[in-house]
């Protein structure tokens, strides 16, 4: 039978749930079990999709095309296993399946309420995952604050599937603040009473608390965190600011929150983890033999979760190749052919990053210009792909008006364009090429030699293409689609012939590094910038 472990947080936001979550996990697979790990977000937007990446980070897509929480990446990084559309449900889903429901007649009669209706609802998505077999153990994490008015649906199915589970089935662990004042030169607790007592009040008594600090916990304030919050005080868990993310599962470890979640859920925990391929990571991340910088040229660069899978792709990818990736942020925005020189001096790569609209797309071209005249190594993802075709299309093939649809829609060149069937699609949410598609790789090309293979698949979220009446030209000068899409003929991967390293990619590649995997066009490209730092 499936167990269930919830995950709610208190006191502030941001004490990265998702972070403990996915180490929590991490711990329970290095010991054998199959875990997964699901987030239920209180926002009622049916998925993140339609938010501007400076409310809520970036947009995490999944293999199935679902447009997702970025906690997904954080578990599917640590993991190494995909998630998909169950693994992140927002309370606007739960609300369109009930009132879905309801229209079709399927409560006829009765008055259609939040409980029990809308708490019914939610029950039966915390469990589809657990229902599928592939599971031993479903971590659930509840997006918000306990206290939150939105989250309050949630918080209550969380106890009424707490009690139907019976004891040793389901528990729940709290993630609190043991906040530090100076002037007192005290860690305080009483926030996380209150916490504790609000979720009382909610008949939710939490199994464990974790506790994020600043300072260690002593044995005194475990003992009294313990006594008031009724917790064991083997169930209060330290957890203290990390240098990198990928250090809590080693500390949670420490604190032996596997081996006291596993005890509550009756498992055995006789199996010693196995984290060696994560310890040797740890080892190359943390000493770095070679230093490299890459400027990230983005619009979003004032919030850096926007760009978060690619900075953990940078993460990985630096590690493999031992060397330190020192991320730039550059907001295109600001960038010109008069300044260009001055702003992206001292680089050893450039990526240039996806993204919607128009503003900054200019400052992306100018960018793109300078690496492929100068020689420095060059990454595109999705929106920077497409700034690489319409650069190679005004400064090379001389159509000086060249662009793509979405920033100039009567331009006489679309180099990029909108696929026929997105054409007649009026609704925003959810209407993009989404997810996994198939790409065939050329035989030769740097593409095909960093994934070691011809045929692969990667994620989209994109509605524009390049556009293949332009293809001909664009091969004969020298920019070569190395990877094509093999049902519909779409370009997938230009690069060119010329050049140490210059690859653009319509699909998102950051989306499939993980510790385990690291990207293979990441991993091509820090070796490049590496090699162009060495030489310069
Ligand atoms: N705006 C571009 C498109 O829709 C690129 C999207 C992206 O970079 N994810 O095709």
């Amino acid at each position: 039978m499936t167990k269930y472990i919830f995950v709610t947080g208190g006191v502030t936001s941001s004490l990265g749930k998702g972070i403990i979550s996915a180490s929590l996990a991490k711990l329970l697979q290095a010991r054998g079990y199959r875990v997964t790990i699901q987030k239920f977000d209180p926002y009622i937007n049916i998925d993140p999709g339609t938010l501007n990446p400076y409310e809520h980070g970036e947009c995490y897509v999944t293999e199935d095309g679902a447009e997702t929480d970025l906690d997904l990446g954080h578990y599917e990084r640590f993991l190494n296993t995909p998630t998909s559309q169950a693994n992140n449900i927002t309370t606007g889903r739960i609300y369109q399946n009930v009132i879905n429901r309801e229209r079709e007649g399927a409560f006829l009669g009765k008055t259609v309420q939040v409980v029990p209706h809308i708490t019914d609802e939610i029950k039966r998505n915390f469990r589809i995952l657990g229902e599928s077999g592939e599971y031993d153990i479903v971590i659930t994490e509840i997006g918000g604050t306990v206290g939150d008015i939105e989250s309050l649906p949630f918080v209550e199915a969380v106890r009424q599937f707490k009690w139907e589970a019976g004891p040793n089935n389901a528990l729940v662990i709290h993630l609190t603040l043991i906040p530090f004042l100076a002037a007192a030169g005290e860690l305080k607790t009483k926030p996380t009473q209150h916490s504790v007592k609000m979720l009382l009040e909610y008949g939710i008594q939490p199994d464990i608390l974790v506790c994020r600090t600043e300072h260690h916990i002593n044995a005194d304030i475990r003992k009294k965190i313990a006594l008031f919050c009724n917790v064991n005080i083997n169930a209060v868990i330290e957890s203290m600011d990390a240098q990198t993310i990928y250090d809590v599962p080693l500390l949670m470890l420490k604190e032996k929150l596997d081996q006291t979640v596993l005890s509550k859920l009756k498992l055995s925990h006789k199996n010693e983890p196995d984290l060696e391929n994560w310890k040797d990571f740890l080892g190359r991340l943390k000493n770095p033999t070679s230093d490299v910088k890459i400027g990230l040229v983005g619009k979003y660069v004032e919030l850096p979760d926007a760009y978060k899978s690619i900075i953990e792709a940078f993460v990985h990818a630096g590690a493999k190749n031992e060397c330190k990736v020192r991320v730039q942020y550059i907001p295109s925005e600001g960038l010109t052919p008069e300044n260009a020189i001055e702003k992206l001096r001292g680089l050893h790569g450039v990526l240039v990053a996806p993204g919607f609209g128009e503003r900054g797309f200019e400052g992306k071209i100018e960018a793109i210009r300078y690496v492929r005249e100068n020689n420095i190594p060059f990454f595109g993802i999705c929106l920077g792909m497409q700034c690489a075709v319409v650069e190679f299309g005004r400064n090379v093939l001389n159509y000086k008006d060249a662009s793509s649809t979405e920033m100039s829609p009567a331009t006489p060149n679309p180099v990029i364009d909108m696929m026929e069937d997105q054409k007649n699609i009026v609704n925003k949410g959810g209407t993009m090429r989404l997810g996994a598609y198939s790409c065939d790789l050329k035989k030769g090309s740097k593409a095909a030699a960093a994934y070691g293979k011809t045929h692969i698949s990667e994620r989209h979220r994109h509605r524009y293409e390049f556009n293949n009446q332009y293809l001909k030209e664009y091969e004969a000068a020298g920019l070569v689609p190395s990877g094509i899409n093999p049902d519909n003929g779409l370009v997938e991967i230009v690069e060119l012939k010329n050049h140490p390293y210059f690859v653009g990619a319509q699909f998102h590649p950051e989306l499939k590094s993980t510790v385990a995997n690291p990207h293979p066009l990441f991993i091509n490209f820090v070796a490049a910038s590496l090699a162009y730092a060495r030489k310069n």
